[in-house]
C-alpha cells in the first residue's frame, strides 16, 4: 500500500503529463489517390468523390476528396516507428511507460472518437500535435484497478488550420491477482445404490457393499448381488489397505482441480474388491504394480470426494 504522501506524489507525477502539447509531427506522404483507392478496395467502398475525378468534379465537393476516417492513417509512423525529418521526436505515449513501471501492465483500448472539420484533398500534407487530454484517478474496474488515459491528436493543414481530431481512451490496469483457491473436483453422480459409499467417505470410512444373503462384497455399488441376485445388502468398512493392481499416469486433458501428471490407480483392497482412485506420490516413476497402498480420506465440507491412495513407505 502507498502512504498518503507517496499517493499524492504519484498522482502529481501522473497529472504532470496532462495538457502539455508536443511539437508538430508530419505525415510521411501527402494525401494521395493511390492510398485512397486502396482504402476503398479494402473496405469495399464505392463512392465516386473518392476515386472518380470527373464525377467528383461535378459533385458538391467540386473535386476528389479523401475518406474522413483516413485522417489518422496519414499520420501513422509506419512499422519502423520513425517520423519524417522536422517532426517532434518526443514519445507522445511516454506516460504509458510510467504507468507500466508502477505495475499498471494491463492495457485495454476503451473508446476512440474522431472529429472532422472538412474533407482533405489529394496533395495536402497534414501534420498533427499529440497531447494527453486527461488521466483519471485510480478506478476499480472489472480488469483490476487502473487509470483511464485520454490521448488527443489534433490534425492541421499546411496553413495551420485544424482539420480534425482524434481521442483515444486507454485503460492501463493492474491485472487482478489470480486466486490460489483451486476449483473443486468434479462431483460424482450419486444414486440410491451409491449414496452410502459417499456418505461413508464424509464420515471418514471407506465402505464396501456386502450381500446380506451370501456375504459377497462388491464394488462399484449396485442394486443386486452378482452371485445370488439378492437385493438385500449392507456395508462393511474397509481397512483402507491394499495393493496397486494397475495404474495410468494422466497428462492430458487437465482438470484445474488436480495437479499433473496425475497417477490414477486400480487399487485392490485387502477385502478383495477393487476401486479406481487417484494416487498421491512424490514421483510417478516409483509406482509399481503390486506395491502396497493405503487410503487417505480427507472429508471436505459440502463436497463428495474420492478417497486418494498413497504408497505405503518401504513397500
Ligand atoms: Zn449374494
Amino acid at each position: 500500500m502507498m502512504t498518503e504522501l507517496e499517493s499524492k506524489s504519484w498522482s502529481a507525477e501522473l497529472q504532470g503529463y496532462v495538457g502539455g502539447r508536443g511539437g508538430s509531427v508530419y505525415a510521411w506522404d501527402s494525401v494521395n489517390e493511390a492510398m485512397i483507392r486502396q482504402w476503398c478496395e479494402v473496405f469495399d467502398v464505392d463512392f465516386p468523390p473518392f476515386t472518380d475525378e470527373q464525377e467528383a468534379a461535378q459533385s458538391v465537393h467540386g473535386g476528389l476528396i479523401a475518406p474522413a476516417t483516413l485522417l489518422p492513417i496519414w499520420l501513422m509512423p509506419g512499422l519502423r516507428n520513425r517520423r519524417p525529418s522536422g517532426s517532434d521526436g518526443a514519445d507522445p505515449r511516454a506516460v504509458m511507460k510510467v504507468l507500466e513501471r508502477e505495475g499498471y501492465i494491463g492495457i485495454l483500448g476503451t473508446n476512440c472518437d474522431q472529429e472532422y472539420e472538412r474533407p482533405l484533398r489529394p496533395g495536402e500534407r497534414i501534420s498533427c500535435i499529440h497531447s494527453v487530454e486527461a488521466i483519471s484517478e485510480e478506478k476499480q474496474t472489472r480488469m483490476g484497478p487502473g487509470h483511464f488515459v485520454t490521448f488527443l491528436q489534433e490534425f492541421f493543414d499546411e496553413a495551420g488550420a485544424k482539420v480534425g481530431a482524434m481521442r483515444l481512451r486507454i485503460l492501463r490496469f493492474k491485472p487482478k491477482q489470480k486466486t490460489s483457491t483451486r476449483p473443486s473436483p468434479p462431483q460424482p453422480a450419486i444414486n440410491q445404490d451409491s449414496a452410502f459409499f459417499w456418505q461413508g467417505l464424509k464420515s471418514g470410512q471407506l465402505l464396501i457393499q456386502r450381500c446380506k444373503a451370501c456375504g459377497l462384497l462388491r464394488h462399484p455399488p449396485g442394486p443386486a448381488c452378482t452371485e445370488c441376485h439378492s437385493l438385500e445388502w449392507d456395508a462393511v468398512a474397509s481397512t483402507g489397505r491394499g495393493s496397486l493392481f494397475s495404474f495410468v499416469v494422466v497428462h492430458q486433458p487437465k482438470n484445474p482441480a488436480f495437479d499433473y501428471p496425475l497417477p490414477v490407480g486400480l487399487i485392490e483392497l485387502e477385502e478383495g474388491t477393487r476401486l479406481v482412485a487417484p494416487i498421491k506420490c512424490a514421483d510417478t516413476v516409483t509406482l509399481r504394480t503390486g506395491m502396497r497402498m493405503e487410503a487417505i480420506i480427507e472429508p471436505v465440507e459440502g463436497e463428495d470426494r474420492l478417497p486418494w491412495f498413497r504408497p505405503v513407505s518401504g513397500s
